[in-house]
């Protein structure tokens, strides 16, 4: 693997800090519990689409593109963060929303729709779950081809093979900041949603031969659906990466068991969860994404998954906006 061959825009100063969870793993009398900060990545409020956007952004400047249009939920950080990157590039920036829960969208509701009001997108389409999200977005791009502009289309998420590759980088920085700390670890815990994050992350510590398993935690699909989806995107970057072995089924590995009701619908162990973060560590989670991968993390430990002396990194993909839009789901009745 050899990333510097490929275009990138460096939103990040720094690595993110791998910091330890003492107080947690001392409440949950667990494992040794890290944790990878991607929350405090660059642009606006960090999080993982950061990492994918400086291989998209920069390949979006290469072809010469004037707007960025991408999709996501009503509270899609990906959406946030596609926006502050092209306020900084001084590019324009087209949204659609799908409203994967019906009724969900409100024009003043809080959170990441604020933001993107804040940050002034220039159109904001939102659009019913089951919407053909490619048309979509391509319909947006042929319009802006019809006023002279240049389009460059993201998919959702930032998860093609290009975007996936902010998470190879991730998994060569981890390894690095490990080596450089003393740190070995055994065992790698992350959201699972559109895949960059997961798939990168595989096919990097495939590329790498770094023998650390990981688990991701499905936010929407049933797991057996997702493994299959994120097998073929971490072959994909990997390839793209220039690892000519093919990726092992069995390395793409997915639960489900924190979906609850479906994408973005509030369970009772991801209250829990964000209230421990925040609590024993004063780390904010998010009630879509982290909030239910950390009730994945937490539900291993109680299973007694991992042996005591291990240790095992949470990465944190960031989401806290997403936060004051659910106060009174997450203050109820775990406030006392
Ligand atoms: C998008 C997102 C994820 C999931 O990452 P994918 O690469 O889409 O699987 C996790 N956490 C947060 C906060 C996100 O915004």
């Amino acid at each position: 693997m050899h990333l510097a061959r490929f275009p990138r825009r460096r939103y990040t100063p720094s690595w993110t800090p791998l910091e330890p969870m003492p107080n947690l793993s001392r409440e949950l009398g667990g494992p040794e519990l890290w944790v990878k900060r991607d929350d405090v990545l660059g642009l606006a409020s960090g999080g993982n689409k950061t990492r994918k956007l400086e291989f998209l952004v920069a390949d979006a400047l290469e072809q010469g593109a004037d707007t960025l249009v991408t999709v996501g939920a009503v509270q899609s950080n990906h959406c946030r963060l596609t926006l502050a990157a092209a306020r900084r590039e001084g590019l324009g920036c087209q949204l659609v929303l799908e409203e994967r829960v019906p009724g969900s969208y409100r024009e003043d509701a809080s959170g990441n729709n604020f933001l993107f009001r804040l940050m002034g997108a220039e159109r904001l389409e939102v659009v019913e779950s089951g919407t053909d999200l490619t048309t979509t977005m391509e319909r947006l791009a042929s319009d802006l081809s019809a006023q002279g502009r240049r389009a460059y289309v993201i998919p959702g998420g930032g998860s093609n093979a290009l975007g996936a590759l902010g998470y190879v980088a991730c998994a060569e920085e981890l390894l690095a900041q490990t080596f450089e700390m003393g740190l070995p670890f055994d065992h790698l815990v992350t959201a699972s949603g559109s895949g960059g994050t997961h798939a990168g992350l595989v096919a990097g510590f495939h590329g790498l031969s770094a023998g650390v398993p990981i688990t991701g935690v499905s936010v929407r699909a049933p797991s057996t659906a997702q493994e299959e989806r994120l097998h073929t995107l971490a072959q994909a970057t990997a390839e793209l990466a220039g690892v000519h072995t093919p990726v092992p089924r069995d390395a793409v590995r997915v639960i489900d068991d924190q979906v609850g009701g479906g994408y973005s619908i509030p369970t009772d162990a991801m209250i829990e969860a964000v209230g421990l973060f925040a609590r024993c560590e004063g780390i904010l989670l998010d009630p879509v994404y982290t909030g239910k991968a950390a009730a994945g993390l937490i539900s291993l430990v109680r299973q007694g998954r991992f042996a005591a002396n291990e240790r095992v990194v949470f990465l944190h993909t960031g989401g806290s906006p997403a936060l004051y839009a659910y106060q009174d789901v997450l203050l109820g009745d775990s406030s006392a």
